[in-house]
């Protein structure tokens, strides 16, 4: 009966990438899970934070032609660059096939296993020759912990190689699940301390840091990620604090510094998320947070 329910399992996605080369070693697919139970103030995947599918709306894409109104049988408009009537939609999409402008955009597709495999196979001969393989990033991949460990496991039987990408703030249990079939850990620690992470992020990090010392413990592979924001995180304290917490874990390989980019923004409009606008750090200070990395067994980038 287990086995039946597993089968029919589908994981629920809002986005799959080939040839992508910043999700961990090599050229790999990476396949972005939605929903997410962070809210960071500069989330460059706004269109994650929801577990439920949705239709965004591009209004730069739109050229006002009415299609879409046309087909759809809820009554929901366009108007003033916005959607109305939203919470009557029934997700037919007939909509976002109407539009030729590629305005509408579901979000929110789910696949089985095999159907992921299958996608993941097309790209194994880049895989082999660069080290690369399927990294499951997000949102936050761990709210579908059941799916990933089903997924990774399939992938590691045909062969895959198999990356998390995750925020971390889940219970323990569900890395336990899913690491057996882990080859690389992609964990982001964006703030040290608490407080701070808690107002830019909407939730404490302790347990996003108990989980961090879990798995240091258990000497998984792991690539730490840090988005950097001016004028949020990009102090020498936080750089201090990360450099002494992860001190000398072999198994943490790289540190990652990722400076800000305002590309979330376009995207959190489309799904009607408010979002500020932020900084990237200055070169300099950039620099001189990965000086404080350079003397670690490890790769900084
Ligand atoms: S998905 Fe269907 S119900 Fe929703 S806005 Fe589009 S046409 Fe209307
Ligand atoms: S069909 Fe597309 S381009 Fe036309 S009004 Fe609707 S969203 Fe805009």
């Amino acid at each position: 009966m287990r086995m039946e329910a597993e089968k029919m399992r589908k994981g629920r996605l809002f986005n799959i990438q080939r040839f992508s080369v910043h999700d961990g070693p090599g050229i790999r697919t990476t396949l972005f899970f939605k929903g997410c139970n962070l809210r960071c103030r500069w989330c460059h995947n706004p269109e994650s934070y929801l577990p439920e599918p949705q239709i965004q709306y591009f209004a730069e894409k739109c050229v006002g032609c009415g299609e879409c109104m046309a087909v759809c049988g809820q009554g929901i408009r366009i108007e003033n660059g916005s959607r109305v009537g939203t919470e009557r939609c029934i997700l037919c999409r007939s909509c976002e096939d109407a539009c030729m402008s590629g305005a509408l955009k579901f979000a929110g597709e789910e696949y089985t296993a095999g159907e992921l495999v299958e996608v993941a196979l097309r790209d194994r001969d880049y895989y082999a020759s660069s080290g690369g393989g399927v990294t499951a990033s997000g949102g936050e991949p761990l709210l579908q912990y059941h799916f990933v460990r089903e997924l990774f496991a399939a992938l590691k039987e045909a062969g895959i190689s198999t990356a998390l990408d995750t925020a971390g703030n889940v219970e323990p249990g569900r890395f336990r699940e899913v690491l057996p079939f882990t080859d690389l850990v992609l964990l982001d620690l964006k703030i040290m301390d608490e407080e701070l992470h808690k107002k830019y992020t909407g939730v404490s990090n302790r347990r996003i840091l108990e989980n961090a010392r879990m798995l240091m413990e258990l000497g998984q592979r792991m690539q730490i990620r840090v988005p950097v924001i001016a004028g949020v995180n990009d102090t020498m304290e936080n750089a201090r604090a990360l450099r002494n917490f992860i001190g000398d874990y072999g198994c943490v390989e790289e540190v990652r510094f990722l400076p800000y980019h305002d590309m979330g923004l376009t995207k959190a409009d489309s799904v009607n998320v408010k979002m500020e606008r932020f900084a990237p750090p200055s070169q300099e200070r950039l620099e001189k947070i990965r000086e404080l990395f350079a003397d670690r067994n490890r790769k900084v980038k």
